[in-house]
C-alpha cells in the first residue's frame, strides 16, 4: 500500500461500469464527476463508445489512468480490480456493494480483493463504499447528490448515508471539507490509514469521523498520537455493541466493556470524542478556524444578564473556568462601562449598549493576559446592529489571536451577522452550551497536543519460562490456569510470596514449618474460579492446624463439585495486610483495541467497589502511574489516615511488567492478579508488592 495523495489528487479516473443509463450508479459517479473535476474522466464499458459526452474505452489497461472507480456488480468487481491492478492503476474506489455486509459468498469475495490489492499494492476503499471526495482538485467520485464545498476538514465516515445528509447540511450552512472518504466495508484502506495521510496532509486542519469500529485499535492509538501533534481529530460515538466479547470468568473481564476499551483506547489516542453530531461539527469547526487558546479562561462579554448567567453555569459543566481579570482591566471596564454594569466576569454591559461600547469591552477583555478566549453574547436591541457586532468580533478576534465564539441571540436578524462570523471562522450559537463545548473541544486539543508519550520500558524477562507454564493448558485440555501458574510472575520479574503447592498434609506441614509464622492455605484447581466463595482459602494458619486444614480445604472443594480436577492446595507465606493495601491488576483482550489493561483495589469485593481504571496495553511508565493515580482510593496508595505510603513505584513497575507479559503471549486471554499486596518499602528497600493470587484464560491455539 503506497501514499494516499494520489488517491486524492489523481489526474485521470477510470469509472469501470460508466453508463448514462437512468437511475444507475455509474452514471450518478460520471455526472459528479463530470461537474467539477479538473483532470480527465475516462468511462470504461465494453458496451460504449461514448459515456455522458466523454469517450469511453473498453477496458481499464487502454484509460492510462491513476484512479479507477468500481461500480459494476460485484460478480465481476473482483476481475475489474485485478485488471486495474494489472493496467498499472495504484488507486481503486470500490462503490460496488455485496461483499462482506452480505456474510457467506459476500466474505470470500471481500478477501480475495484483500488478496488482490495485495499482490498490486493497491489503495483500495470500500468496497461497499459511497465514494470518495477531494475538494482540492474538484472531484467527487461518489454517487451521492451533492458535492462538498472546500474548507480544511478531511471527513471519514463508515456509513455512506451520513455523509450525504451531513453535506446536505454543510452545503447549507457553508461548512466546507478538503477531503470526504466513505469508508465502506474497510477491506483494505482503513481509519488508521487515512488518519495517517491526514495528519500529513497541509490541507487537512481538522480529522473528523463516524465510526463504527476501529479495525486494529493499537495501529490506530500509533497513528493518531502522531496525527494529532498538529492535526486535531474529532470522531462521533457510536452505537457500539458487546459482541465479540467472551463470555469473562475474570473481574477483569466482567468490569472492562468493549465501551471501556472504546473510551480510554481513544483518549489514549488522544482523539477528542463527540457525544453527537453536533458536538462533533461545533469541535471541528472551531478547531479548523481558531487560533489555540494559551489558557483555560474565558472571559463572557454581555448585553443581556439572564443569558450571561446561563453561559457561566454551561463554562461550570465544562472543563474551562471564569478568567478572573488583573486589575488593570477591572479598571479600565469602570471606567468605560455604566455603573449598573458588571465589571466582573460575566462581564455585562446593559442592554443600551451601542457597538462602541461592545467593542471597547471586548477589547479590553481579549487584552487581559488572564483570559485565554471569549464569548460574546449579545440580545437584539434598537441601539445594536448585529451585522457591526459580527464584523467588531471578527476583527478582534485577528488582533488579539484568541479564540471567540459568539452567541448572537435571536431568528431571522441574526442571519447576515452570522455568515459574516461563518466566513471568518467564527460559528454562532442560540445556545451559549454549545459555544462553550466548543471552546472547551479547542481547550482539551491545547493539551492533547502538548502532551509526551514514552516510548514502553522492555524489560529482561524469562519468555521461554512463560511459554512452558502457559503451555501447560494444552496438557490439559482446559484453557484456565490458577495459582499454579505463580511461575509465570517470577519469569516476569514479579515478586510472589513464598509458597508451594502440595498433595499430601504432611508435606504441607513441612512447607508451612520452613515458612516464617502462620501460613495462608488454598484450594487449587482449575475449576473453582473464586476460592473464597466456597471457603477455599484459609489465612493465619498455625503449623500444627495445617494438617487439618488441608483435609478441610479438599473436603470443601469436593463438596462443591465432586468431579473438580484438584491439583492440590497451596501453602503460602502471608503478607501483612495491616500495612498493606490489596490492589487488582488485570487484562482483558479487546476484539478492536487488543489489550485492555485493569488496575483498581483489589481484594474480594472488586466487582462492588468498582474502582478501576484502564490503559490499553503496552503501556509506558507514566501511564502505569496515571493509572495509580487515577482510582478513587488513589489515596490509600499514598497513605491516607496515618498510614505509611505503599510502594506505588512497585506497583507502577508491576503493571508495566504485566503489560509486557500480555503483548509478548496474545495467546493470553484474560488473566487478574488478584490482590497485588502493595506494602510500604521494607528497611532495606525490599519491593513492598506481592503478588498474591493469579488466574488466567489462554487461548491454547494462540501458543
Ligand atoms: P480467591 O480470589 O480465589 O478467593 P485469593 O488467593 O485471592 O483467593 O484469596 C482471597 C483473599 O484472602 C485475598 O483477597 C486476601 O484478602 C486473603 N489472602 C490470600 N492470600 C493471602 C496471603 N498470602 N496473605 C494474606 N492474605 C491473603
Ligand atoms: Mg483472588
Amino acid at each position: 500500500m503506497g501514499t494516499l495523495t494520489e488517491l486524492f489528487a489523481p489526474d485521470r479516473i477510470a469509472v469501470i461500469g460508466a453508463t448514462a443509463r437512468e437511475g444507475s450508479i455509474g452514471r450518478a459517479v460520471t455526472t459528479n464527476l463530470i461537474a467539477d473535476y479538473e483532470g480527465e474522466i475516462v468511462p470504461v464499458n465494453p458496451k460504449y463508445d461514448e459515456v455522458l459526452g466523454l469517450s469511453c474505452v473498453a477496458d481499464i489497461s487502454e484509460a492510462d489512468a491513476d484512479m479507477a472507480v468500481v461500480v459494476v456488480p460485484p460478480q465481476i468487481a473482483l476481475h475489474a480490480v485485478e485488471a486495474a491492478g494489472e493496467a498499472g492503476v495504484q488507486n481503486v474506489v470500490v462503490i460496488t456493494a455485496g461483499f462482506g455486509e452480505t456474510g457467506g459468498e459476500g466474505a470470500s469475495r471481500e478477501k480475495q480483493l484483500r488478496e488482490i490489492a495485495d499482490k498490486y499494492d493497491l489503495n483500495v476503499v470500500g468496497p461497499n463504499s459511497l465514494g470518495i471526495m477531494s475538494t482540492t482538485g474538484g472531484m467527487n467520485a461518489t454517487f451521492g447528490p451533492d458535492n462538498a464545498l472546500p474548507g480544511g476538514m478531511s471527513f471519514m465516515s463508515q456509513s455512506g448515508a451520513f455523509i450525504t445528509a451531513v453535506l446536505d447540511w454543510a452545503n447549507d450552512e457553508g461548512v466546507g471539507f478538503k477531503d470526504v472518504v466513505s469508508l465502506g466495508n474497510k477491506a483494505v484502506l482503513d481509519e488508521t490509514d487515512f488518519v495517517d495521510h491526514w495528519g500529513d496532509d497541509e490541507e487537512t486542519d481538522v480529522v473528523i469521523g463516524y465510526l463504527e469500529g476501529i479495525s486494529d485499535g493499537r495501529a490506530f492509538i500509533d497513528a493518531a498520537r502522531k496525527a494529532t501533534q498538529d492535526t486535531p481529530i474529532v470522531l462521533v460515538k457510536s452505537g457500539r455493541t458487546d459482541a465479540g466479547a467472551q463470555a469473562a470468568s475474570s473481574h477483569t473481564g466482567t468490569l472492562a466493556g468493549s465501551e471501556q476499551a472504546y473510551e480510554v483506547g481513544l483518549d489514549q489516542a488522544g482523539v477528542l470524542r463527540a457525544e453527537s453530531v453536533q458536538e462533533l461539527f461545533d469541535a471541528a469547526q472551531m478547531l479548523a478556524n481558531q487560533p489555540l487558546p494559551e489558557n483555560k479562561d474565558v472571559a463572557i462579554v454581555t448585553n443581556a444578564g439572564g443569558p450571561g448567567v446561563m453561559s457561566t453555569d454551561a463554562v461550570g459543566d465544562s472543563d474551562l473556568s471564569m478568567a478572573s481579570f488583573s486589575q488593570e482591566t477591572l479598571d479600565e471596564f469602570s471606567e468605560k462601562l455604566p455603573v449598573e454594569g458588571n465589571i466582573y466576569n460575566p462581564v455585562d454591559i446593559v442592554g443600551d449598549a451601542d457597538i462602541d461600547r461592545f467593542t471597547d469591552a471586548l477589547d479590553i477583555a481579549l487584552a487581559d493576559e488572564n483570559v485565554g478566549m471569549a464569548l460574546v453574547l449579545s440580545c437584539p436591541t434598537a441601539v445594536l446592529n448585529y451585522e457591526e457586532l459580527a464584523e467588531a468580533t471578527v476583527e478582534l478576534r485577528e488582533k488579539h489571536q484568541k479564540p471567540v465564539a459568539a452567541c448572537f441571540m435571536g431568528g431571522e436578524r441574526v442571519n447576515a451577522s452570522a455568515s459574516i462570523l461563518q466566513d471568518a471562522g467564527i460559528p454562532n450559537y442560540f445556545d451559549p452550551s454549545r459555544a462553550i463545548g466548543a471552546l472547551d473541544a479547542l481547550a482539551e486539543y491545547n493539551d492533547i497536543q502538548s502532551r509526551e508519550y514514552d516510548e514502553p520500558t522492555r524489560f529482561d524477562v524469562d519468555k521461554e519460562k512463560a511459554h512452558k507454564i502457559l503451555s501447560r493448558v494444552k496438557e490439559r485440555g482446559d484453557n484456565r490456569l490458577g495459582v499454579e501458574a505463580m511461575g509465570l510472575l517470577d519469569a516476569y520479574g514479579i515478586p510472589t510470596p513464598q509458597g508451594e503447592i502440595i498433595d499430601d498434609p504432611e508435606d504441607a506441614r513441612e512447607v508451612a514449618a520452613s515458612i516464617d509464622g502462620p501460613v495462608v492455605m488454598k484450594i487449587v484447581s482449575p475449576d473453582i474460579l473464586h476460592k473464597s466463595d466456597i471457603g477455599g482459602v484459609k489465612v493465619g494458619v498455625e503449623d500444627e492446624d495445617v494438617e487439618d486444614a488441608f483435609e478441610d480445604l479438599i473436603t470443601r472443594a469436593r463438596n462443591y463439585q465432586p468431579d473438580a480436577n484438584l491439583l492440590g492446595v497451596q501453602v503460602q507465606e502471608m503478607v501483612d495486610l495491616d500495612t498493606g493495601v490489596e490492589t487488582i491488576v488485570g487484562m482483558n483482550r479487546d476484539p478492536q483495541f487488543g489489550p485492555l489493561m485493569m488496575f483498581g483495589l483489589g481484594g474480594i469485593f472488586v466487582e462492588i467497589l468498582e474502582d478501576t481504571t484502564f490503559r490499553v496495553a503496552p503501556v509506558a511508565e507514566s501511564e502505569a502511574r496515571e493509572m495509580t493515580e487515577e482510582i478513587k482510593t488513589a489515596p490509600m496508595l499514598r497513605g491516607a489516615r496515618g498510614q505509611e505510603p505503599v510502594d506505588v513505584d512497585g506497583v507502577v513497575e508491576t503493571i508495566q511488567r504485566l503489560s509486557q507479559l500480555v503483548t509478548d503471549f496474545p495467546a493470553i486471554m484474560e488473566f487478574d492478579i488478584n490482590p497485588l499486596v502493595a506494602t510500604p518499602v521494607g528497611p532495606d528497600e525490599d519491593s513492598g508488592v506481592k503478588a498474591v493470587d493469579i488466574r488466567l484464560t489462554v487461548d491454547p491455539e494462540s501458543l
